[in-house]
């Protein structure tokens, strides 16, 4: 296959600085600038999520092996080859090209996210991201191995329809992993940057309404890199509820288990889910597409963002 090259960087040496990088930063400035306690040990949670990084990075090495195409960049080299996908329709300047794709995929992304929330079978599986009883840069590594290939399957039927090129999906893939540890991260941002910010951004105080263990909140706010789609199609909730540091964050019916531990993490899309996860479920996936809160909602919730901070 063709290896590709991004300012003389192999592509596996790209993705790798990328995410070194910016989680190495992002570590440094959650010291520095904190947004909360956290509830758990550190070395536990890192401990799990790294685990869970090199597990998910084996499974998409395992499938990559058997079947290279049944991944997003060979399916791209493949689809560009043969004239599928729409954007293999159209000549147009490549810069072009790659914003349409990056932005189509980010929408793709978001849709999927909510899709995960309302198909009670799917949360099962995403639920584990969200059982994280703390919220920090790690937390954006904590994907179950069954999500990552159920999200590379959709990513690789995406790339069959679009036609982006290779560049587009690995450019796609290293900008969103960058910004979910971004808005992942225990960080303090002062107003003066988060109101800006977060009108195109996903910030983290954006994203940790997300990871509230109220349903009417982590049933929203599902961007990870553009904010817009949220605003757009009425899932935005700007502040929660009990204030950012008051707020209380995983899912209720573990919050007395060990979701810091691999071998929890790895077991909860076979656990039955317990009444009231069940009706979390429901909640979402009962509340109708305009965006209404459901309906743990605050009526009262703020939706200037940045407004009623803590
Ligand atoms: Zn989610
Ligand atoms: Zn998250």
């Amino acid at each position: 296959m063709t290896s590709l090259s991004f300012g003389g960087l192999s592509e596996p040496v790209l993705r790798l600085s990328v995410f070194l990088g910016v989680l190495a930063a992002l570590m440094a400035l959650e010291r520095v600038l904190p947004r909360r306690g956290l509830h758990r040990s550190r070395g536990a949670r890192w401990t799990t999520h790294l685990s869970i990084v090199v597990l998910d990075g084996l499974c998409l090495r395992v499938l990559g092996a058997l079947a290279a195409p049944l991944l997003a960049v060979g399916t791209a080299i493949w689809a560009q080859a043969h004239g599928w996908g729409l954007l293999n329709q159209f000549e147009a300047p490549a810069w072009l090209e790659v914003a349409v794709a990056l932005a189509l995929f980010d929408l793709l992304i978001w849709a999927q996210h909510r899709v995960f929330h309302r198909v009670p079978w799917l949360w099962r599986i995403h639920r584990m991201h969200h059982a994280d009883p703390d919220f920090d840069a790690t937390t954006a590594l904590r994907f179950h191995p069954i999500e990552i290939l159920l999200s590379m399957a959709i990513k690789v039927v995406a790339v069959l329809l679009l036609g982006p090129s290779a560049v587009a999906v690995v450019l796609f893939e290293v900008i969103l992993n960058a910004c979910a540890m971004f808005n992942h991260a225990n960080l303090r941002l002062p107003l003066w940057l988060d109101t800006p910010l977060r009108r195109v951004l996903v910030t983290p105080d954006m994203h940790r309404v997300h990871h509230s263990t109220r349903p009417g909140e982590h049933h929203n706010n599902f961007g990870f890199s553009l904010s817009v789609w949220d605003r757009w199609f009425g899932t935005y909730v700007a502040q929660p509820r009990d204030g950012h540091l008051d707020m209380q964050i995983g899912l209720r019916d573990f919050a007395r288990e060990r979701p810091e531990s691999l071998r929890w993490c790895l077991a909860i899309p076979f656990r039955a889910a317990s009444a009231a996860s069940a009706t979390s479920a429901t909640s979402a996936e009962t509340t109708p597409m305009t965006g209404a809160a459901p309906p743990d909602a605050d009526p009262d919730l703020d939706p200037d963002p940045g407004s009623s901070r803590d």
